[in-house]
């Protein structure tokens, strides 16, 4: 059985992106985030926008889920939208600890 979910991305440049991953193979927040910023690169770059393109690179390391667990994201069934976002002022975990960004 697959196991599909929404992710959308939260930031100045990309906010509203939004895509659909099966995420059966997935192990850590971080494989998510990798795997959604995948996608839109691949969006970005089959219509060739290279600024945006640049800009997603530079930005790439600053991207994160804060708002959700591994947990939560595999188990959930609400159908809710998981943010990828890339806010330092948000850099802290579901348990308040400050995470690196
Ligand atoms: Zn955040």
């Amino acid at each position: 059985m697959y196991i599909e979910r929404q992710f959308g991305i939260s930031c100045p440049n990309f906010g509203g992106y939004v895509v659909k991953l099966v995420v059966n193979n997935f192990n850590t927040l971080e494989q998510i985030v990798a795997a959604v910023l995948e996608q839109l690169k691949v969006t970005l770059a089959s219509h060739s926008f290279q600024a945006l393109l640049a800009t997603l690179e530079s930005e790439y390391s600053r991207y994160h889920i804060h708002s959700a667990t591994i947990e939560d994201i595999l188990l959930d069934e609400s159908g809710d939208t998981y943010y990828v976002c890339n806010h330092g002022a948000c850099a802290r975990d579901v348990s308040g600890n400050n995470i690196t960004v």
